[in-house]
This record gives C-alpha cells, structure tokens and sequence, in this order.
C-alpha cells in the first residue's frame, strides 16, 4: 500500500532533515497548508517527496509527528570518543534554547550555551558570526562587482540550504544569480579543517567538527560540503542536555575560543530576516566609500521585522541599490513573477525559507502555535545584540582581517574560492 497521502506533507525514509511518525498522524493537513502557502512546496513538483527539508512542518504539526531527524545518539557516541571536539553555535539558537529550560523567548543565554557545551565535552566552541564575517566579505565583493558589471543581477544571498534548493528545483534560470557564496556554517567549517587544524597542528581526522544551528536544513547542506561531521538542532541539544541533567539557565557564562571565535554585530543579525542583507550592505558601503557606514545602515529598519516581504532602496556614492529580503519561500514565487513581468526590478535579494529567518528555523524549539511576538522577542535580542558590539561591520573584526592576512590572501582570492565559494545544480528534472 503506497503511504503517499494527499492529506499531509511526504517526507521519504531517507530524508536528511525530517522523519514522519504515522502513528500519530490525524491527517489535519496543517503541514500540508504551510508546506503549500508559506512554504511554496507542497503542489508545486511532481515528486512523490517533494521537500527543501526546512522543517516549517514540524514546528506546526499539532501532533508532533513531524520531528527533526534526531542525531543526538551520534552527539553522545562522538562526545565520548577519543576525538578532539570543535563546535560553532549559529547566532539564532542563542535567543531561543533558553525557552526549553524556563526562560522567557528571547533572553540571550550565549555565555551559558558556551558552558552547556563545554560541560559535555566540548574541546573547542567558536561563534558561527566569524563563518557569517566571512560570508559578508565575500558576498559584499561579489555584489559590488555585478552592480558594477551590471551582470547577474539581482543577487540572490545563498546562505539558507533551503532556498538554494527550492531556487534549484523550481527556478534553476535563477542559478546564476545566487551568490556564489558558501553558508557562515560551512565556511566556517572549511575554516576549522583548514585553518585552525594548521595552525594548531591538528590532523583533521583527528577532530569532530560539530554546528549547532537552528536548523533542519543544514544537515542536509552539511552532506555537500563535506566539512562539517554533525549539524545538532536547538531542539536536539536541548534534549540531550536534559538527558544528561544539565540546566542550561543556571550555568555561569563562558567565552568562545579565539582564532574563530567572535564575530561583529553584523554577524550576529544573520539569525533574523532581514540580517544578512543589512549587514552587507554595510561592507559595500564600505568598498564603495571607503569608510564605514554610521546611520542608517547601522539601523536598516526598512528590511527589519516580520512582514514577509520587505523593500527599500538606498543610495551609496551615487549608485542607487534596490533591495528586498522574502522571508517564506512561498512569497519568492510572487517576487520572481513580478520580477519576470517587470513589474519590479531589484539588485540585490536575501531570501530565507522560514517565516522570519532563522529565529524560526525548522530546528527551534516547538512552539505551537508560534506566536509574532516570540518571533519578535527573538529578533530584537539579536539587534540588542548587534547594537551593543563595538565592531558591527565585518572588515573591522580584527579575527577576520588575521584570516585574510594570514591564509586566505585578497577578498575573492583563488584560495577563497575554494574553501568559501561553491556552485549549484539544476534539480527541475529530477524524478
Ligand atoms: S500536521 Fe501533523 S498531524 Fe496534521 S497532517 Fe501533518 S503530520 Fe499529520
Ligand atoms: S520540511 Fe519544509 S519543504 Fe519539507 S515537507 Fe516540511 S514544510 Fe515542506
Ligand atoms: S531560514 Fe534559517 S533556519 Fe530556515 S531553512 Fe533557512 S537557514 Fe535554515
């Protein structure tokens, strides 16, 4: 009996991301609706499994039979090897784990999520804002260089695995307009293998590369690249915290480790719609002026909050640059029409599969339903976050001018093309 049903989403038995529990399954079609309408998914493929494995579906399911695949029995036989263990935790998951131990949405526990995984075992936690610098850098010197060009515009940002393959099954004519940059886990993680492991003389069979993100789609991205050896959700690190009866909200704060270890405010934003256009922007206003940006760009409110779709234009030494950010894949569609009928015209567009970007990743804590303003509170301790660094732009983090200096050479180098950059497939005709 085929278990294809017309009433909920698919999800196949070696799907990366998701698993599917029938038992518990009434058939409501809630995953369905938010596959098809926020999603874009659901209806529009001919495969029996279409899936960007997002895990919008799972944060919604009433029932909780759409779950994360759960990886923490792998974390416990990792911890407990004789490996070293290096770990990188993504901006969002600090303003939203502290929710599974009692505290209120969006309380900034990065400090303690340092401690939690040192305390399991953890040799080495870097901030995943130093992959997200990198990803400015690069991305901000790719964008100047089509806006001057004017080829392969508009720029699509390339840092959400789940839009990249919905770009790829649904709009591969688009291909050529994603960055061609890398995510801030996975350069991150090409950093770690190539870098930090030299530095230190590590080999890198020696070391197990860990990320911890908000995120179900990243372990499917961490297949591609081949550097990262685990990608642990909030969800699954929360729970095997508990497992091992450690209380997050009462450890005392850590530090992350130097090297890769800190990134700008413009890397801790990345975990909200809207962030990672903001904060690139604020490195081509610094190619293109050669200072660093004080107003506006430093408070990007036009690409802040929680409407799907938000657009603005701004006028960095004479070039006028029109931006949009789409958080839910489903809108990109109506964008991309529009775009095709001319209706609109953009330069540069970020685009972030899950309503409100990675504070409400597939990965985050489950929520149901999740509210605006747990949304909200999440994204706003993000820009708290920001607003009190002192370093907010990518080229001033002296952590990334050292990694220049030292191994990747210029800002687009052959050797940042290899480690940073990457290239896409067309999916439209895959069965
Ligand atoms: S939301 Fe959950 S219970 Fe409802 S149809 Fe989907 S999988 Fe089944
Ligand atoms: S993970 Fe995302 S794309 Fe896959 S079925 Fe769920 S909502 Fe749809
Ligand atoms: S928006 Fe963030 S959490 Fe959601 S799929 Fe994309 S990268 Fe993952």
């Amino acid at each position: 009996m085929s278990d294809i049903s017309d009433k909920r989403v698919n999800i196949s038995n070696d799907n990366p991301s998701i698993v599917f529990d029938k038992s518990r399954c009434d058939e409501c079609g809630i995953c369905k609706n938010i596959c098809e309408y926020n999603i874009g998914v659901y209806g529009y493929s001919n495969l029996d499994y279409p899936c960007i494995n997002c895990g919008s579906c799972t944060i919604m399911c009433p029932n909780k039979c759409l779950s994360e695949r759960d990886e923490t029995s792998k974390l416990r036989e990792y911890l407990h090897s004789n490996k070293i263990i290096v770990m990188q935790t993504a901006p969002a998951v600090r303003v939203s784990i502290g929710e599974e131990f009692g505290l209120k949405p969006g309380v900034n526990v990065q400090g303690k999520l340092v401690s939690a995984l040192r305390k399991i075992g953890a040799d080495y936690v870097f901030d995943t804002t130093f992959g997200a610098d990198l990803t400015v850098m690069e991305e901000a010197n790719e964008l100047v260089n089509r806006l001057l060009d004017n080829k392969k515009l508009p720029m699509f940002t390339s840092c959400c695995p789940s839009w990249v393959k919905f770009c790829e099954m649904f709009y591969p004519e688009y291909l050529d307009n994603l960055s061609t940059c890398r995510s801030p886990i996975s350069m991150q993680g090409a950093m770690i293998n190539n870098y930090f492991c030299k530095v230190n003389n590590i080999k890198r069979e020696d070391i197990i590369s860990i990320a911890i993100v908000p995120c179900t789609s990243k372990k499917m991205e961490i297949l591609k690249f081949d550097e990262i050896d685990l990608a642990i959700t909030t969800r699954e690190l929360a729970k095997y915290l508990k497992e091992e009866k450690i209380n997050l909200a009462k450890l005392k704060n850590s530090n992350y480790n130097s090297l890769l270890g800190k990134g700008s405010g413009g890397g801790i934003i990345f975990g909200t719609s809207g962030g990672v256009m903001e904060s690139t922007l604020r490195e081509v206003y610094h190619i293109l002026n050669k200072r660093y940006p004080k107003g506006r760009l430093l408070n990007f409110k036009e690409v802040r909050g929680l409407s799907n779709v938000k657009e603005a234009s701004i006028t960095i030494n004479g070039n006028i640059i029109k931006v949009a950010s789409i958080n839910g894949t489903g809108d990109v569609r109506k964008i991309i029409e529009k775009i095709k009928n001319g209706e609109v015209y953009y330069d540069f567009i970020e685009v972030m599969a899950c309503e409100g970007g990675c504070i409400s990743g597939g990965g985050q804590p489950r929520i149901y339903p999740i509210t605006n303003h747990i949304k909200n509170k999440r994204m706003n301790a993000l820009y708290k976050s920001d607003k009190k660094m002192k370093i907010r732009c990518a080229s001033l983090n002296p952590d990334i001018k050292d990694i220049y200096d030292n191994f990747l050479g210029e800002v687009g180098s052959d050797v940042a093309i290899k480690y940073l950059h990457t290239t896409y497939v067309n999916r439209k005709d895959e069965k």
